[in-house]
């Protein structure tokens, strides 16, 4: 466990409770300002430290790497520098931001400059994603879809509990939180019509998910092991698989989703470190059958993050329609990536790795609307009086993540996205 992760650590930067940036998180993003182009920050309190400005001051000149990578247009430079860089950046920072570090603290004119309030800044896409894979790991998300769409009494397919199904998904329409969407339109087919018809998606969904990013990668025909696998992941980010029901209903036959997908994805900003989730370690659920070698593991692989859905309309009236946990996932990240590169698939700097629909035991908990609205026969009551069954036009749905321990809450900030009608 990291010396910054010390429950007891205190900043001299004020942290408000319920903040999700305590000096034990310091997550890593990419922002701007008017007055500045892209850079390298982590966030404390409601301040974001610029890295790029730390680093010019020579507050970094104790750990080797180029610090030019700091003012990049992405984080792929920083983070692909290795674990040792990256984890040695964030003790220093811990260091650098304690209540009894004079350093920064003391020298009112760099603090200034290195101290941007977050709601001065721009977020950016923390890294450029060359690949991104979506997995189907909730046990609870996969029986209630085969229980919808296929055969109750043997919802999981027969594959479900000896791999981590997943597909390839489109790396170039992931886009940061606070992006509008639009409607995505195309071809859909009710189960009565002769023939298709094209038009905007009727049945707009989210699917409450949270992604792993890679910090170092592979060569083509090397495999990564269950044991080896967090090494190569460098942190986590909420994401929100956008899913359009309707034209994946009748597109993704027999090879899966393609455009009730690819029209977005959302990602919150901020990437928190496997180093500051160390806490919140948790068991994977049992696995029954037993799995084939190469996806076993040891040790305590899952971790419990509290997760929320929130729709919030355009009149304001917003209401939490999801809550859920990470700890809920079948398959943990380990076995992923193990499975992803058994082939010897090669992985890639700044990849995304996405869990599939997060859900857990309870309609409560459940993490599509496709699930909480049982494919529209349970409408929920939003507080203004309507009622959704999907995602409707100027909604916004906004997720938000965070662990909590010892009076510490590392939290993952929002993942936020509006749908606005299709153009
Ligand atoms: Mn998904």
């Amino acid at each position: 466990m990291s010396r910054a992760n010390n429950p007891q650590l205190k900043s001299w930067v004020e942290v408000k409770p319920g903040s999700d940036f305590p000096i034990q998180n310091l997550p890593f993003g990419m922002f701007m300002t008017s007055q500045m182009t892209s850079r390298a920050g982590v966030a404390i309190g409601e301040y974001i430290l610029d890295l790029a400005v730390v680093a010019e001051a020579g507050l970094l000149d104790g750990i080797k790497f180029d610090k030019k990578d700091l003012s990049r247009p992405h984080l792929n430079w920083f983070i692909g520098s290795g674990k040792k860089v990256t984890t040695a950046v964030r003790e220093r920072i811990s260091d650098l931001l304690n209540a009894d570090n004079a350093e920064l603290r003391d020298n009112a004119g760099l603090r200034a400059k290195a101290l941007v309030k977050q709601s001065d800044a721009q977020m950016l896409m923390p890294v450029r994603i060359p690949n991104y894979t979506d997995f189907y790991s909730s046990k609870e998300h996969a029986t209630n879809v085969g229980i919808m769409f296929r055969d109750p009494a043997n919802a999981l397919l027969p594959n479900w509990k000896h791999l981590p199904v997943g597909y390839h998904g489109r790396a170039s329409s992931i886009v940061i939180s606070g992006t509008p969407i639009h409607r995505p339109k195309g071809q859909t087919k009710a189960d009565d019509a002769a023939a298709p018809s094209f038009g905007p998606c009727r049945l707009l969904d989210f699917e409450l998910e949270m992604a792993f990013i890679t910090g170092k990668s592979t060569e083509l025909g090397e495999s990564i092991s269950t044991a080896e696998a967090e090494d190569y992941i460098f942190g986590m980010v909420l994401f929100n698989d956008w899913s359009a029901r309707d034209i994946q209903k009748w597109e993704y036959v027999p090879l899966g989703p393609f455009l009730a997908k690819n029209f977005g994805s959302t990602i919150s900003p901020w990437i928190v470190t496997l180093d500051a989730l160390e806490p919140f370690r948790v068991e994977t659920p049992v696995q029954e059958p037993e799995v084939l070698p190469y996806l076993k593991f040891e040790g305590k692989k899952n971790f419990d993050i509290y997760l929320e859905v929130e729709i919030v309309p355009e009149n304001g009236k917003s209401k939490t329609v999801s809550q859920s946990n990470f700890k809920y996932m079948y398959w943990n990240m380990s076995q992923q990536l193990a499975h992803h590169t058994v082939n010897g698939c090669n992985i890639e700097v700044g990849d995304l790795y996405a869990s599939g629909t997060i859900s857990g035991p309870t309609p409560d908990s459940y993490g599509s609307m496709l699930e909480i609205s049982w494919q529209g026969k349970k409408p929920i009551q939003m507080t203004d009086g309507t009622e959704r069954k999907f995602i409707l036009d100027y909604d916004t749905v906004v997720m938000r993540g965070w662990c909590e321990k010892d009076g510490v809450r590392i939290g993952f900030g929002e993942c936020s996205g509006k749908i606005l009608p299709a153009l």
